[in-house]
C-alpha cells in the first residue's frame, strides 16, 4: 500500500509528504467513496487537520490522482482516479435503503453524445436503487410474514 502511494505521487511529480501519503493510503485501502471526514477517521488519531486534508485533496484532484464524485447530497466524496478513464468515471450506485454507495467499476457505459458545441470533461452516472444485501433482507422479511 505504502509503495503504491509513493508510486502514485512519483507519477505526477509530487513530493512525498505525510498528508499526501496518508490520504492516498486510505483511498487505496477502500473500494468505495469517502468523504473528507471519513478519510480523517480512517487515518486515525494521527490524521492531519481539516485544512491540510482539504488542501491535500485539492492538490491530488488537480493532478488527477483523485476524483470527486457528485452524489445527491452536497457532501463531496473522493476516490482514487485509477478506476476511471480520463473522460469517464465508473457509475455509482446508491442504495435507497441502506444509503451505501457502491462503485460499479466492473461495468462500462457509453459516453453520451452531446449536442454540437458542447464538450465533455467527465461523464458521471449516478444510479439509485436497492443493493443486493437489502434485496435479500426484504425477501427474508416476506418469508417471515407468510
Ligand atoms: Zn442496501
Ligand atoms: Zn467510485
Amino acid at each position: 500500500m505504502n509503495h503504491r502511494a509513493t508510486e502514485l505521487l512519483g507519477s505526477v511529480h509530487l513530493r512525498q509528504t505525510e498528508p499526501r501519503l496518508a490520504i492516498l493510503r486510505t483511498l487505496l485501502k477502500t473500494d468505495t467513496l469517502l468523504t473528507q471526514e471519513q478519510i480523517a477517521e480512517q487515518i486515525g488519531p494521527d490524521a492531519p487537520n481539516k485544512t491540510t486534508i482539504y488542501r491535500t485533496l485539492t492538490q491530488l484532484l488537480d493532478k488527477n490522482l483523485v476524483h470527486q464524485a457528485y452524489l445527491d447530497d452536497r457532501t463531496s466524496h473522493f476516490e482514487l482516479a485509477h478506476h476511471c478513464g480520463e473522460r469517464q468515471c465508473h457509475p455509482h450506485f446508491t442504495c435507497v435503503h441502506c444509503k451505501q454507495t457502491h462503485c460499479l467499476t466492473g461495468i462500462s457505459t457509453q459516453l453520451v453524445e452531446l449536442p454540437k458545441g458542447f464538450s465533455v470533461q467527465r461523464q458521471q452516472i449516478h444510479i439509485d436503487g436497492v443493493c443486493p444485501n437489502c434485496q435479500t433482507m426484504n425477501k427474508t422479511k416476506e418469508i417471515e410474514r407468510v
